[in-house]
């Protein structure tokens, strides 16, 4: 079906949730994905930082495709190998001790929100159920996560929200001590806010929040379902800041374009759940796990997360470098392969004018323009973003 087609279609057949940049994609392969016509284009966006091998990556494709003539589906009612050995690299690679799978990163912020109310109220207090959030961050679309978002503009017409969330602001630990109370259970962070603009934590911040927490008995979660995986250039971002959360949620980057989350704590907070308490159908489900096994191993055997250090620096010295020559860019912010561009101008048709020049890159908080790339993009990927950007932005300058 060509575009213009499916457009028609999609308005006729499906709710209409998102606002579709034109094109619809029917094939991809490393870094580069080709559309109903035909063309093709650098793939900045990943699925949303989902695709973090890229597309096709042929030992995805190779555990995909084994596991789905041995088994795509049992159920949690039996022992699973491959969610075992997930689990166990997971805990491997994490300060955590035991997991819990689900399919995405709102599921996975709900198992933590659960897990921490349940820990914190039967083994602290009674009361403890509260968990504070930041201001422009993003945990999710479902009622509890859109309540834990501190964006208004997701909570509208979608009243009564839960109760038991409050916010505060990044970066201001004042901001954070001013809204516990004796009912405070948990507060709950990205590393690196991705919806909201990426706007990193500050080093001096998170080692002051995690000392903050410990001291009140507060449980520390981190949402990693952007940050984690590779995507910054450690495993996990929380390791550049030398802390160690309690809680922490994944799911994007997880299983390479397959749709799992993961829920991961201590030994201690995990008891907190027995048999009965939470739970998901399709959580952990042996295809995923293949994927996401597969995933691990590649970038540990492929030396990835050092690429992607390199990578990283290589396009945010190049960003830097536009920014000193195009007056429409304010500020160069995140970490690894998250990084984000502050324009002084709608960043929407910066998005559509660099489509049409075959590049695939996205745009938040209306002004932000974000670049989450596959982790194995290269240096050349890179250099032709950067061509194709100065052009666009260049091009924007003459005519405003
Ligand atoms: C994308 C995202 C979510 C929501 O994940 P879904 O899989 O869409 O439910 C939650 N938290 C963060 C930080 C995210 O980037």
């Amino acid at each position: 079906m060509l575009t213009e087609e499916l457009e028609r279609y999609s308005s006729q057949y499906l709710m209409q949730t998102y606002a579709r940049v034109p094109i619809s994609i029917v094939r991809g392969q490393g870094c580069k994905v080709y559309d109903a016509e035909g063309r093709e284009y650098l793939d900045c966006v990943a699925g949303v930082a989902v695709n973090a091998l890229g597309h096709g990556h042929p030992d995805l494709v190779m555990a995909i495709e084994q596991q789905a003539r041995h088994l795509i589906h049992a159920s949690n009612l039996y022992y699973s190998e491959p969610q075992v050995q997930l689990a166990q690299q997971l805990v491997k690679l994490s300060f955590g001790q035991k997991v819990f799978f689900c399919n995405s990163g709102a599921e996975a912020n709900e198992a933590a929100i659960k897990l921490a109310r349940k820990y914190a109220s039967e083994n602290i207090a009674p009361e403890r159920c509260d968990i504070i959030t930041m201001h422009n961050s993003f945990h999710g679309r479902t009622l509890a996560t859109l309540t834990a978002t501190g964006q208004s503009k997701v909570q509208q017409g979608f009243a009564p929200l839960p109760t038991g969330f409050s916010y505060a602001t990044m970066n201001d630990i004042e901001s954070v001590k001013s809204q516990i109370t004796d009912r405070t259970a948990a507060v709950m962070i990205e590393p690196v806010q991705g919806e909201g603009g990426v706007v990193a934590a500050d080093q001096s911040f998170m080692k002051e929040l995690r000392a903050l927490c410990t001291e009140r008995r507060i449980l520390l979660i981190f949402d990693e379902v952007q940050t984690g995986i590779g995507r910054t250039g450690t495993m996990f971002a929380y390791e550049q800041y030398e802390i160690e959360p309690d809680i922490m949620t994944l799911a994007k980057g997880l299983g390479g374009g397959l749709p799992i989350g993961a829920c991961i704590a201590t030994d201690t907070i995990a008891q907190a759940f027995g048999p009965g308490s939470h739970g998901s159908t399709f959580g952990g489900n042996p295809l995923a796990c293949a994927a996401s096994l597969a995933m691990l191993r590649v970038i540990q055997d492929s030396r990835l997360l050092e690429k992607v250090q390199a990578t990283g620096a290589y396009l945010k010295k190049g960003l830097q470098e536009l920014q000193r020559r195009i007056p429409l860019i304010k500020e160069i912010r995140g970490m690894g392969l998250l990084q984000g561009v502050e324009l002084s101008i709608d960043g929407k048709s910066v998005v559509k004018d660099c489509l049409a020049r075959r590049v695939l890159i996205n745009c938040t908080m209306e002004r932000v323009l974000r670049f989450i790339p596959p982790l194995i993009i290269t240096q050349k990927d890179i250099d032709h973003l950067l061509n194709v950007l100065s052009d666009v932005l260049n091009k924007r300058l003459k005519n405003p």
